[in-house]
């Protein structure tokens, strides 16, 4: 079983001056094995810094990251190393974490080799191996990563995340450079990966309807806090939280190819000084007096799922 609980508050020192924030408020994530959650929210939410955490690269100022029952957060244990190895992240701008000047090939095989999962002498058939799984022509394995689209070095970005044997892949807007076409490609090949490998993801996108094809359960999150959690299909049909149904406004739907910006209303507030009470209440159309002063908990209001609203509690 594989199993991240714990509550996460992370406190990220923003890049300018020594100003401290709460990017990460409290979140309580609980992910099975063979389970593909997506986390969506607005940028700046805190879903990246989340991500970061659950994988083990960010330590919570306070709480605890739990796999199988194993602290993450505990550096003197082999257990906590194997456990950090078998969880791999996905960016966004693969070229950006590709090293310019290795090629493919070594991208692909070097902590492979490092953590004796390959040998030298298997090397050559692993890195095949691994770049026929994510679709790249081992043909091509001598070549750098500026010799490749987006949508391939998203794929050499795949091949070196898999080629260590992970079972849980954090993918942090992992689609979001690409053209809609690619997204696709890519999306399907995340999916067909889960299968083939019994993969568990937490898939991270601003972008509701990318989670949408791929994702088991959805979290949204506002400003370092979830607002709601439900099973994929009770999220777009029976979406709860205010948040959620303007998220929902905002998704472009395969017969319309025009997506319309700016649905929900207003600016999202700095997350260093986020409003009291419901953090969304300044854009939210149904805000009452309480909302402004209380901060509404997550609650059951259906099988599965979770929503962090007052409106809940009138009812
Ligand atoms: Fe809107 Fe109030 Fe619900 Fe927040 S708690 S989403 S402000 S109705
Ligand atoms: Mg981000």
């Amino acid at each position: 079983k594989l199993d991240f609980a714990g509550r996460i508050a992370k406190r990220l020192g923003a890049n300018i001056r020594e100003e401290v924030v709460h990017a990460v408020d409290n979140v309580d994530l609980t992910i099975r094995k063979g389970e593909v959650v997506g986390l969506v929210g607005e940028s700046g939410c805190g879903k990246s810094t989340l991500g970061r955490i659950v994988a083990g690269i960010l330590p919570p100022s306070e709480g605890r990251i739990l796999r199988d029952g194993i602290d993450l957060l505990n550096r003197n244990s082999a257990d906590s190393r194997e456990m950090k190895l078998r969880t791999q992240m996905i960016f966004q701008d693969p070229y950006a974490s590709l090293n310019p000047r290795m090629k493919v090939a070594d991208i692909v095989g070097e902590a492979p080799l490092v953590h004796g999962i390959t040998t030298r002498g298997g090397y050559d058939a692993y890195v095949d191996e691994q770049m026929r799984r994510a679709g790249l022509d081992p043909a091509f394995k001598r070549r750098y990563p500026h010799q490749f689209s987006g949508g391939q070095r998203q794929r050499i970005g795949i091949a070196r995340a898999l080629a260590v044997k992970p079972d849980f892949i954090v993918c942090d807007e992992a689609v979001a450079a690409l053209d809609v076409s690619i997204q696709a490609q890519i999306l399907n090949l995340f999916i067909r990966l889960r299968s083939e490998l019994d993969l568990t993801y937490l898939f991270i996108s601003h972008d509701l309807g990318v989670v949408e094809h791929i994702s088991d359960r959805v979290v949204i999150m506002y400003l370092g806090r979830v607002v709601e959690e439900a099973p994929s299909e009770t999220v777009f049909a029976n979406p709860n939280h205010p948040y959620t149904k303007s998220l929902l406004a905002s998704v472009p739907r395969i017969e319309s190819r025009k997506r319309a910006f700016a649905v929900v209303k207003g600016e999202i507030p700095s997350p260093l000084n986020p409003p009291p009470g419901c953090h969304f209440h300044p854009r939210c159309p149904h805000a009452m007096e309480r909302c402004r002063v209380e901060k509404p908990e997550l609650k059951v209001v259906a099988p599965g799922q979770r929503s962090a609203c007052h409106l809940n509690d009138a009812a």
